[in-house]
């Protein structure tokens, strides 16, 4: 198709052929027992992709804001004291929607754009008070920040705090083992790293976080978000009972079910694998052309996405120019340096190829936008991480 472009943004991304024809079949009744079957299979799954066995899945219309908006609304109540480890915009946006909830939040913020506040700083913080959640954003999409879920989610463990991760940027591309990290709750959205069109809140509770909700002492003040109403749906697909709620988004929780099966048909080893090889790659690139990151270090990094500032004299025109040699990108988005960067989604069923495509869009971009750089530069170091592998 002469007029296809590669949309390698941090969402919506490339969805597969068979995704997509998932969304183009004959909607059923979300009550028909072949639904129910599907939807079932999809929860399971999920539990599977979040590396989480002992957890509660739900699958809910709405977009990742909305399973934010759903964790605090069940998770909160008036007066608790919630942590959140700020790295950037959506971190800012986690924190407005527990104080909505009635939380009352502390925000440990990192030193500079482009970095993560130290665990021990987080860890001085959990020591001064009790905190009933900590809130982290695993891949923070407007700077590429990619933060050790890993030793934050012990830290909130060892200090006993609910540990909740956005991982909306994350799920599915990024490496990460729900239950064994000790992540009482983990949440997506479709349209990102587990490649389905946009429209499904997805969040995996653990037993912790369900105890919690449990063991409220108000009722959840959001009615369309309260698990109450959506547990029974959610238990009832997986002992493929159909219930009704609110109805379900047929045609996206079909193609949720085909894209879950390609995840693990894959393997989350051989994901997080590819993930960070292509990101690597990508980064090597980027670098050869002369390009400094958002992110100050590699190891506050993200896999599933990269965020580059322009280089000196060139500016989002640029962005004009790569679209025109084909493939669309983003700009920035964290408000303090939004005209200063830009940003490249490459998660899901990203390919080699797709790197390789979009390494070269953006140096025919640069070209065009009269930057001055040996040709062929960034394909090379590209090429050079992909031949190595
Ligand atoms: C995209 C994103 C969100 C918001 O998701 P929407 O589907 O746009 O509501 C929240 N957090 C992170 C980390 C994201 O990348």
């Amino acid at each position: 198709m002469k007029d296809r472009k590669l949309l390698m943004i941090p969402g919506p991304i490339e969805f597969t052929p068979e995704v997509l024809r998932a969304m183009g079949m004959a909607t059923t009744s979300h009550m028909a027992p072949n639904f129910i079957e599907v939807f079932g299979q999809a929860l399971e799954r999920l539990r599977q992709v979040f590396l989480c066995p002992s957890g509660q899945p739900f699958v809910i219309a709405g977009s990742g804001t909305l399973a934010m908006d759903i964790t605090a609304a069940n998770l909160v109540e008036r007066g608790d004291k919630a942590l959140v480890v700020n790295t950037g915009y959506f971190s800012d946006r986690f924190a407005a929607i527990l104080e909505r909830y009635g939380a009352t939040v502390t925000q440990v913020r990192a030193p500079a754009i482009g970095d993560a506040p130290a665990l021990e700083e987080i860890e001085a913080t959990l020591k001064t008070d009790s905190y009933k959640l900590m809130a982290v954003t695993h891949v923070d999409t407007s700077t590429a920040v990619g933060v050790d879920v890993k030793g934050l989610a012990a830290l909130g463990r060892q200090y006993g705090a609910l540990v909740v991760v956005d991982g909306v940027c994350a799920v599915a591309g990024e490496e990460m083992r729900q239950e064994e990290w000790g992540i009482d709750l983990a949440l997506t959205a479709s349209q990102k790293a587990i490649g389905v069109p946009p429209g499904l809140a997805l969040v995996v509770a653990g037993p912790r976080a369900m105890d919690a909700f449990r063991q409220r002492k108000t009722a959840v003040s959001n009615y369309y978000a309260d698990w109450t109403q959506w547990l029974p749906i959610m238990e009832g697909c997986e002992s493929r009972q159909p219930r009704y709620f609110g109805t379900p988004p047929v045609n996206l929780i079909w193609a949720l079910n085909v894209s879950l099966g390609q995840i693990l048909d894959e393997g989350m080893e051989a994901r997080f694998a590819r993930h960070r090889r292509l990101s690597e790659a990508f980064k090597a690139a980027v670098t050869a052309l002369g390009l400094r990151q958002v992110p100050v270090s590699p190891d506050k990094t993200a896999t599933t996405m990269t965020a580059p500032y322009y280089p000196a004299g060139v500016d989002s025109k640029v962005l004009k120019h790569i679209e025109e040699a084909g493939v669309i990108l983003a700009g920035g988005l964290h408000p303090a340096i939004k005209d200063r960067y830009f940003r490249i989604g490459h998660m899901g069923a990203v390919s080699a190829s797709d790197i390789l495509a979009t390494v070269g869009a953006i140096e025919t971009g640069l070209a065009r936008a009269g930057y001055g750089f040996e040709a062929g530069v960034g394909l090379a170091a590209a090429q050079e991480v992909l031949r190595s592998a």
